[in-house]
């Protein structure tokens, strides 16, 4: 373990509201490599956006971190103050938003908001600073005759192109990136996502990649985690959960995208709608949408079982409940 570049342990994350605290990120546990790429993957409201901030230290009112920790580079990031969050942040590791638009500033022009984020971070020169952006801009394949230009100047794959520039101005150890290719048409895309498996491959960072889309992240995480109702439902080496995937909704989610490679097939959704977090079901969270539900779903809450290389938490595989042999395959 003491290896491992990051370390989320039994995390948990409230939304402190008037008519009670909602835990949207319940007793997380991650572990990431350095150079690794872990994609996180789960439908809207199922927590993976508010643990990608509760790791990289972003919660705003009314989230807090209720419990747990989270180990970068062998501090525990929950107990820094902000004073150290910013040697940390940026330097060591960086954010890509889901929207660029929204997270550059519409007024400034790139190479302003670049020498913004290395003032408050380095002591660079100008000349450093001029440098360092052309650099990173280049890496990203954005001509830097774009250093003068406008967020709005560019479409949206280079805006998003710009964010990652701006993520690796410090070459950190971690990308955290949340949905950076949600608002591009299905080409842009695949090309980012290529790009940004090209940059990572050649600067050695790791990457946490938050999507809703499974299939886009087939060819390029190396391990997955899903997650369902602010829990992990499932984790393991990205083919292997592809090839074998153990919990009912993992099955769900990969039979309701198109393989960009496999045969043609008939699509299916996942019945039903994600729990409210204010009032989980009783004993599975899946349970109401689960297509092979026992009775004891509805009463026990499953732990995360280790079968084989994956963890699952699924009554399906808890030893002490038989389960139906086919079903637990
Ligand atoms: Fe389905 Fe039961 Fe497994 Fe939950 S514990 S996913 S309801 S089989």
């Amino acid at each position: 373990m003491a290896s491992h570049l990051l370390e989320v342990r039994d995390l948990c994350v409230d939304y402190i509201t008037e008519s009670g605290d909602v835990r949207a990120v319940d007793r997380v546990d991650l572990a990431l490599g350095a150079g690794e790429f872990l994609a996180l993957v789960g439908e809207s409201g199922c927590g993976k956006s508010t643990l990608l901030f509760a790791i990289a230290q972003l919660l705003s009112p009314p989230a807090e971190i209720a419990g747990g920790s989270v180990i970068f580079n062998g501090r525990d990031m929950v107990t820094l103050g902000e004073k150290e969050l910013r040697h940390v942040r940026w330097r060591d590791y960086s954010v890509v938003m889901q929207s660029a638009m929204n997270a550059l500033n519409p007024m400034k022009s790139i190479a302003a908001q670049f020498k913004d984020t290395m003032d408050a971070h380095s002591e660079m020169s100008k000349k450093e600073i001029r440098d360092r952006s052309v650099e990173v801009l280049q890496l990203v394949g954005i001509d830097p005759v774009h250093l003068n230009s406008y967020p709005h100047q560019l479409s949206g794959g280079m805006r998003q192109r710009a964010m990652i520039a701006m993520a690796l101005l410090f070459t950190p150890d971690l990308v955290i990136m949340d949905e950076p290719t949600s608002a591009l048409d299905v080409v842009a895309q695949r090309s980012l996502m290529s790009q940004i498996k090209q940059l990572q491959e050649k600067l050695g960072f790791a990457v946490i990649f938050v999507t809703h889309d499974m299939s886009l992240v087939t060819h390029y995480s190396d391990r997955l985690a899903v997650m369902y109702g602010g829990q992990i439902a499932e984790a393991s080496v990205t083919q292997l959960l592809f090839d074998h995937p153990l919990h009912p909704y993992s099955k769900g989610l990969l039979e309701a995208f198109p393989s960009i490679r496999g045969p043609r097939r008939v699509l299916t959704g996942i019945p039903g709608t994600p729990p409210d977090l204010a009032h989980p079901p009783a004993g599975c969270r899946f349970q109401p949408r689960c297509p092979v539900a026992m009775a004891v779903c509805a009463t026990q809450e499953p732990e995360l079982y280790t079968v084989r290389a994956s963890k699952v938490r699924c009554l399906l595989y808890d030893p002490t409940i038989a389960a139906p042999e086919a079903l637990a395959q």
